[in-house]
């Protein structure tokens, strides 16, 4: 069976080039064939044929296939559904904001976390993304759209942790200087709060932001939307959070959708400030967004104001987030691995 070649690491690569008997230069040539986006070995025309021929008897390039593209008439938002090479179909967003475009990509096909207000969990997980699969979004949203991508979110459909190992990988491809070169500072990886998971990544001390979906102060509220807390309770997964700042000095953002009569009351934002208050961290805050087979809805203005003022008041850093590609069915949670459905 043919592996994938564009999962490799630069060094992993350089043991193949070096068992080949050929000079390491073409190490560094066939990375950045790779991740400028070829489609096959014959385009690497630098290379001798010899080595290429023996490389597409053992390897194979992912590309994957456009299947449908949105363009949001609100705000210029992209929503890419990709076709991958089992047939399986992932989607990822491009959003504009005034210092660069940001790309929201999928790690998974499908999600296990089971959380009731997300379209990407229903149905389950198919199986994880390989490392190039979730390379390949950023690579070819940004050959397809033309935009150039300065930023990288890992919110898209998945839980990044749960496909650690892949996810570890795809991170220091993209980060690579011969490869896309996106800066550790410039990628965000949110999680549904693994704590043994966040524990390991710690342990790389990379400087990438960590996203918490946290959306309750209490156990009570959350494992009521949120199965992944019966396992890592609020404060268990509070204290992780702490440990993570204290190894890595990054501070924690915290995610937070309002849910009308769920998460919302004065008593929840009181105890959200008294819980994080000793957390470096950071509040944001997102409308929910609707699904269609789910019954909850997203907070009255006057609920979100209040429960913004009152982390404001308890000097909590807060924001609200602006709600991008809503008419495409791209925002927050509204991502979905099956074609047809949306
Ligand atoms: N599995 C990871 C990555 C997904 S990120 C995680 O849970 O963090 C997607 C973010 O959107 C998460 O914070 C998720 O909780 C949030 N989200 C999911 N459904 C949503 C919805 N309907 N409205 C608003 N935010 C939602």
């Amino acid at each position: 069976m043919k592996q994938n070649i564009k999962s490799l690491l630069y060094e992993e690569l350089a043991e193949i080039v070096k068992s080949t008997g050929q000079p390491q230069f073409r190490t560094n040539q066939i990375f950045k064939w790779l991740h400028s986006g070829v489609r096959s070995f014959s385009e690497m025309t630098n290379i001798p044929k010899g080595l290429r021929e023996q490389l597409d008897s053992h390897y194979f390039i992912t590309v994957p296939i456009i299947r449908k593209k949105l363009v949001s008439m609100l705000d210029g938002t992209v929503k890419y559904l990709w076709e991958l090479y089992d047939g399986n179909t992932v989607e990822s967003v491009i959003m504009k904001y005034e210092y660069g475009s940001t790309i929201c990509v999928s790690t998974q096909v499908g999600c296990r976390m089971g959380c009731a207000f997300c379209a990407s969990t229903l149905g389950g997980k198919v199986r994880d993304l390989e490392a190039s699969e979730i390379l390949d979004q950023v690579l070819f949203a940004e050959i397809d759209s033309g935009i150039k991508i300065s930023n990288i979110v890992l919110m898209g459909i998945g839980e990044p942790l749960d496909n650690y190992d892949n996810v570890i990988r795809f991170l220091a491809l993209v980060n690579h200087k011969d490869g896309m070169n996106i800066g550790m500072r410039h990628i965000s990886l949110s999680t549904c709060g693994i704590v043994e998971k966040i524990d390991k990544l710690a342990d790389l001390n990379l400087q990438l932001t960590l996203s918490v979906s946290l959306h309750a102060p209490d156990d009570e509220t959350r494992t009521k939307i949120m199965p992944i807390n019966r396992k890592y309770g609020v404060d268990e997964l509070l204290l992780c959070c702490r440990r993570y700042f204290s190894k890595t000095g990054r501070r924690i953002s915290f995610e937070y959708a309002m849910i009308d009569g769920v998460n919302d009351t004065e008593h929840h934002a009181e105890l959200l400030a008294e819980k994080i208050k000793n957390t470096s961290s950071h509040v944001n805050l997102i409308s929910l967004n609707q699904v269609k087979e789910s019954p909850l809805q997203p907070s009255i203005a006057e609920n979100m104001k209040k429960f913004t003022d009152i982390l404001k008041n308890n000097n909590i850093n807060v924001t609200v987030r602006r709600k991008l590609g809503s008419d495409i069915d791209a925002s927050c949670g509204q991502l979905r691995r099956s074609v047809g459905e949306n």
